[in-house]
């Protein structure tokens, strides 16, 4: 049996690719009532009924599903953000941490635009994030620095862009792979096409192995599903520490002997942080109140 990742649906066929060829695919009879539980980055196994045309036999089981955009097998999420143009706001980077760490995803901060910043605020930031444990790329799409980095870091896995608007995705991806020709920001404002628009998700391969999605993920709606209790474990730096509270409830909120306010204090989490945690956990609060 031939093996092959679904890249795109549409009109009820699934693209199968496959050793470097699309097959054009239908579902086998059996699967057709579940025919919407198929997605994009899913692994299938088909037949050939002609030259670059199949029929899926079998799903073999998901090793993760994004909701948003729906897409099975993603392996990582590349989270992009300008240093400045727009200037980086940390209070958002650690909202997309949050989302990011929601969807147990393998997370990669890439911070783009490095030509038009200074080079000690982006190694600041840098250490930043790479004192809590995430990888971090510095890169510059316009002049191309850091992008071998980013391009090896793709090989073989299915990678999600998300950030703001603006950040620099597009323009990052089409210097990965020109091929691509994704639509840059200056690009759809000339055509008129919001490139934000619902549709839906398509890979797109690397050259080597590897897919990207190409569809802009992610709501911050999904806070919505975090208990208060629980939002410190989508911070590495605060779960850390929150085993030296003195109460295990604590939420490092208004508590005594909080563990993670000393360390605050002491240096060890960057106040910034414990500010985005608090924005969170009140966006919490309020949107359990029922309103
Ligand atoms: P997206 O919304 O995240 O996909 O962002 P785009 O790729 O559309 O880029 C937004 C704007 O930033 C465009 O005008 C790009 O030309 C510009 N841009 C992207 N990367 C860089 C970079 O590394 N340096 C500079 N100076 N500008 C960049
Ligand atoms: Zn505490």
């Amino acid at each position: 049996m031939l093996k092959g990742i679904v890249v795109k649906a549409y009109n009820s066929y699934y693209y199968i690719q496959s050793g470097g060829k699309i097959i054009a695919c239908n579902l086998r009879g059996r699967f057709k009532k579940e025919r919407f539980s198929l997605l994009v980055g899913d692994e299938v196994t088909y037949t050939l009924t002609g030259p670059d045309k199949g029929v899926i036999e079998e799903i073999r089981p998901r090793r993760s599903m994004l909701k948003r955009p729906m897409v099975a097998n993603v392996d990582q999420v590349v989270l992009t953000f300008a240093a400045v143009n727009p200037n980086i706001n940390t209070a958002l980077v650690d909202k997309f941490l949050v989302i990011a760490e929601l969807s147990e995803l393998e997370i990669v901060l890439c911070i783009n635009k490095i030509d038009l910043s200074d080079t000690d605020s982006v190694a600041k930031l840098a250490e930043l994030y790479e004192q809590i444990g995430y990888k971090v790329l510095t890169v510059s799409a316009k002049q191309g620095l850091g992008i071998h980095a980013l391009r090896l870091l793709l090989f073989d896995k299915i990678t999600v862009f998300a950030g703001p608007s603006g950040a620099g995705k597009s323009t990052i991806l089409n210097a990965i792979q020109p091929g691509l020709e994704l639509m840059t920001g200056e690009v759809s404002h000339k055509i008129g096409r919001g490139k934000h628009t619902t549709r839906f998700a398509e890979l797109l391969p690397v050259t080597g192995g590897g897919f990207v999605v190409d569809t802009p993920g992610f709501s911050f709606t999904e806070f919505n599903d975090i208990e208060e209790a629980h939002l410190m474990d989508y911070f590495p730096d605060i779960a850390r520490i929150a085993p030296t509270c003195k109460f295990s409830t604590c939420l490092h909120y208004k508590e005594p002997q909080c563990g993670v306010k000393q360390a605050i204090a002491s240096g060890l989490i960057s106040q910034a942080r414990y500010q985005s945690y608090l924005e969170i956990l009140t966006e919490i609060r309020e949107s359990k109140k029922g309103y």
